[in-house]
């Protein structure tokens, strides 16, 4: 099985590698985690920041595309076009409804949250159930899984023995697949690494628990090449503005995993 799971990966990184080498570039996928009206955090962006991202965006003419589409577009063919770029939010805080979701209604900019469902109408920073609901009614926001709690996992493994850190791996990666599909009634197969941590054997779990893609935080453009359970994403911070968010588009210097 083990064996099965390799070469499949294999396969899977010649499929992504032999499309659109010429593309060159690939396409940035920014990753947020909270906003607020006033007060910048090393996770927090400002909401007016994140409107001035959006404004740069569209004066540039970037096409925002969905995560699943830019992944679709990296795996095909297609000529190179206009510039992409993806917005994705970890986590399921709370401002994602005050704060980011009036702005990508305004925008009409497509936007994936990655959530633990754990928290989910239980944490006092987290969003509720109504609140996805009525974020998913707008058709702008796609839902995908974060684990169930948000572990992690290089933590995890140095404190179980294997078999009950083998357990652990697969509730969280199943347990959130399916409260998020009953609840929600979407399809849910993207997953967001907790704190960017994953391996080699993580990536093979998130394949055999139904995965398709799986994302970190390591900076640099998503392309064609890369191991679809390790998709490169870019953190934005509040200082990303103007000159300096062109650069984190253009030229993303991988970062390192982020604990
Ligand atoms: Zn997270």
């Amino acid at each position: 099985m083990k064996c099965f799971v390799s070469s499949s990966l294999v396969f899977l990184l010649l499929v992504l590698s032999s499309a659109t080498v010429s593309r060159g570039q690939g396409i940035p996928i920014l990753v947020y985690h909270r906003f607020d009206p006033a007060k910048p955090g090393p996770t927090t962006v400002r909401t007016s920041v994140f409107e001035s991202q959006l404004a740069w965006l569209e004066d540039h003419h970037y096409r925002v595309l969905p995560l699943h589409a830019a992944i679709d577009e990296l795996r095909s063919a297609s000529e190179a076009r206009e510039p992409a770029v993806v917005i994705t939010v970890d986590d399921g805080h709370r401002s994602v409804y005050t704060e980011m979701f009036p702005l990508i209604v305004k925008h009409q900019v497509p936007v994936t949250l990655f959530i633990y469902p754990s928290a989910i109408s239980n944490a006092s920073y987290a969003l509720t159930w109504d609140q996805i609901k009525k974020m998913q009614a707008s058709g702008l926001v796609d839902v995908q899984s974060h684990t169930y709690w948000h572990p992690n996992f290089r933590r995890e493994r140095a404190r179980l023995s294997p078999a009950d850190y083998a357990a652990l791996v697969k509730l969280q990666l199943e347990r959130s697949r399916q409260v998020l599909e009953s609840r929600l009634g979407i399809k849910v197969d993207e997953l967001a690494w907790p704190y960017g941590i994953y391996d080699r054997d993580l990536e093979e779990a998130a394949q055999h628990a139904g995965y398709a893609t799986a994302f970190a935080f390591d900076g640099g453009l998503a392309s064609p090449g890369f191991d679809p359970y390790a998709i490169p994403r870019i953190p934005v911070s509040d200082s990303d503005t103007g000159a300096r968010f062109a650069q984190l588009l253009a030229h993303p210097q991988p970062k390192g995993r982020i604990e």
